[in-house]
Parts: structure tokens; C-alpha cells; sequence
């Protein structure tokens, strides 16, 4: 069954109050999402993560006509041909565009075989896939860290098993904080922390230090995303794994960091790195060098969804922390995109159900977006 039309809503939901981490805050959530549907009305979603404007206009000119008129089981025939659309390598926001794309492809073809997008990925090995608060974030107008113990002692009520906290404010700050919340989460349950490409190399190793007594799980990005030499430096002499990768627009960005020993969990977003298709390239790659894959998630409820199904069939990954890998990134900050259907169920054994219905899972009818469409364009095929 063909595709005839193809949607493209940038979304923006103000923030009550602002959010932040090392490097940036956020006074809004904003995404751009792609809907995908074929002659018989059935639609599939895609997301990718930012410049949703540019995004918007990449695909609009050179995916739409890929992909309009086209059999979305062709998968890998479309992925490549949208990869060429948009130049060699699909990296920057070329990879975000084809990232959408083909995430919408694979919704629209699980629904059209009325199987979870699980099941098109190779099958789950898992109904439930253990999840992590990320969060707390930084909160501006004072000590970006003073919400941190009450939003932790939240995340417990509500059953998650491990919480990856916002640092990168300063050494003896990160210490102080990771813990105090150690203390809180007892050692049975999983305690990271994302620097968030703030510290220099030293730094990072610095604050490693002070959060030794915390049992770190990972630590995320202690260098800048490409910084091969900061990464060496950091695994040189922290003890916890060091988690990095979700600004990779592509498989091949990763190869650098493999072999090297200086980064254990992978961690590729799909609205980044080429959606599911340049996702499968990465996960190959971990399997070979016996790496785990944690996918990052940030966005709406579509991205949230797509992580669930990947990680639902992503082998068990090596690491030192309590929670078995691979875990979904529940995103427990201020989010109106991740909750367009209501929270996402979390169960009272910390993990999220993957959904057994077709395609990604969820039905989102786009009137659902209206509150937060800041623009919408619609592609036909001609
Ligand atoms: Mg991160």
C-alpha cells in the first residue's frame, strides 16, 4: 500500500517555568513531527530533534519525493534514497530529516502488517524494558541544584529503579549532590549523571572524583561530543562507564570512540541519527565491540515510543550499575509533547510495557496537536 501524503507539524509548548542542564535552558519544548499516511488512511509518526523550521523545509524538498507514492516496506531502499536526497552521510540536520522519515516509515509499515514496530526490528526479547528518571534539571533563579533531593524522593514514589541526575555545575557542587542522593536511593538502585558536554576533560575528572562515594553508574559526556582525546583522557581515570553519543547524526560518527575503551554505552537518539535504519548500524556496531546501546530520548511522546520498541530488542549490555541495561530514558521533566496522551505508564516494578499493538504503539489523532502547532503543511503526492 502506497503512501499519498505526507504532514509536517512543528510543535511548541511554552514551559511554565524554565528548565535547564550545564549547557543550555529551556523555556519551551518545541519538535517537529512528520505523519506519514497511505491510500487506505493508515499513518505512521516521525520526529526529529531540532531546527524544526530548516528540518521542515530539508524534507518538504528532498525527502517528500523519495518517500510520496512509495511502498513503505521498502525500508532500506527508502532510507538510502533519502540519505542521497540529502548529500552523502546524512550528518547535521540532513541525518534529523531522514531521522523523521524513516521513523515514520517504520510506524506506517508495522501498522500496514498489523505488528509492533518491535517485531519489524527483529523481535522484542523483552515486555517490559526497566526505565530511568531523567532528571531532576537545573532550576534558574538560584541554586540550580536546591529542587533536586524532593524531585529524587518524587521519582522513588513513582517507582523508578535508577535516576540520572543534571550536573556540571562545579566539582565540589556535583559531589555534594550525587551524595546526598545516594544516600537516598539506598544501593539497590541505579544512580548516573550527565555533565552534558560542560566540563573540560580535567574537570569531569575532578567531579568524578567527588562522586566516587555515590557509585556512579555512567557518566555522560565528559568531554565535547567529538573530542576522541577528552573521552581518552576522562576513561584514563574515572571508574564508572562513560556514556555518550546522542548528538551522532550518524553510525559512522561513532566509530572513532570504538576500540578505544573510552566509551561503554552507546547512546544514539533515533529523531538523530537517521531514525531506526541509522540506529540498526550502531547497534551492530556495539554488538561487535560488545558495547551496550541505551538510546537517548528527548521530544514528544513519537521519539519516547520509538526508544521503547528499539530497546525492547536490544541484547542485555554489560555494565557496572544495579538496573540491567538497556534501560528507556524517561524524560520526568515539565514535557505537554510526552504527555499528549497522558505520562506514560511507569509500573510499579520501574518499567514501561512495550505496546503489543501495530505500529509504534500509541493512536494520536492530530487534532490532539492543536494546542501547540506553531505550523502545518501538508505533501501530497502528485
Ligand atoms: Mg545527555
Amino acid at each position: 500500500m502506497k503512501t499519498v501524503a505526507l504532514e509536517l507539524f512543528h510543535l511548541t509548548a511554552p514551559l511554565a517555568e524554565p528548565i535547564g542542564n550545564a549547557l543550555v535552558t529551556f523555556d519551551r519544548r518545541e519538535t517537529l513531527l512528520v505523519r506519514l499516511t497511505d491510500a487506505a488512511g493508515t499513518a505512521g509518526w516521525g520526529e526529529s530533534w531540532t531546527a524544526p523550521e530548516t528540518v521542515a523545509a530539508l524534507i518538504a524538498r528532498h525527502l517528500a519525493p523519495c518517500v510520496l507514492g512509495q511502498d513503505p516496506q521498502a525500508l532500506g531502499r527508502l532510507w538510502r534514497a533519502c540519505g542521497a536526497a540529502c548529500g552523502p552521510h546524512g550528518q547535521g540536520l540532513t541525518g534529523m530529516a531522514v531521522a523523521a522519515v524513516d521513523m515514520a516509515l517504520h510506524d506506517l509499515a508495522a501498522r500496514q502488517r498489523g505488528v509492533p514496530v518491535a517485531t519489524l526490528l527483529g523481535g522484542a526479547v523483552r515486555e517490559r524494558v526497566p526505565a530511568y528518571a531523567s532528571g531532576p534539571f537545573f532550576a534558574p533563579g538560584g541554586h540550580p541544584y536546591r529542587h533536586y533531593q524532593r524531585e529524587c524522593e518524587g521519582y522513588l514514589r513513582a517507582g523508578f529503579r535508577a535516576i540520572k541526575l543534571r550536573c556540571g555545575l562545579a566539582p565540589a557542587e556535583d559531589g555534594a549532590v550525587a551524595q546526598a542522593v545516594r544516600a537516598l536511593l539506598g544501593p539497590e538502585r541505579g544512580l548516573m549523571v550527565d555533565f552534558n558536554q560542560s566540563y573540560t576533560p580535567r574537570a569531569a575528572i575532578e567531579a568524578a572524583r567527588r562522586m566516587e562515594a555515590a557509585e556512579l553508574g555512567w557518566i555522560e559526556e565528559p568531554a565535547a561530543p567529538g573530542d576522541l582525546a577528552g573521552y581518552r583522557l576522562a576513561a584514563g581515570h574515572v571508574r564508572p562507564a562513560i556514556a555518550g553519543g546522542e548528538t551522532f547524526e550518524g553510525a559512522a560518527a561513532f566509530l572513532p570512540f570504538l576500540g578505544q575503551g573510552v566509551m561503554d554505552v552507546l547512546q544514539p537518539d533515533l529523531a538523530v541519527c537517521g531514525g531506526f535504519e541509522g540506529v540498526r548500524r550502531v547497534v551492530m556496531l556495539a554488538e561487535l565491540h560488545q558495547l551496550a546501546v541505551v538510546p537517548h530520548v528527548w521530544g514528544s511522546l513519537v521519539n519516547f515510543h520509538a526508544a521503547l520498541h528499539l530497546a525492547a530488542t536490544l541484547p542485555v549490555g554489560r555494565w557496572g550499575g544495579p538496573v540491567a541495561l538497556p534501560m528507556l530514558e524517561y524524560d520526568v521533566g515539565p514535557n505537554p509533547l510526552l504527555s499528549l496522551l497522558g505520562r506514560p505508564e511507569l509500573g510499579a516494578d520501574g518499567a514501561v510495557a512495550v505496546p503489543q499493538g501495530p505500529g509504534l504503539g500509541f493512536e494520536l489523532d492530530p487534532g490532539r496537536l492543536a494546542p501547540f502547532v506553531t505550523s502545518h503543511r501538508v505533501l501530497r503526492v502528485e
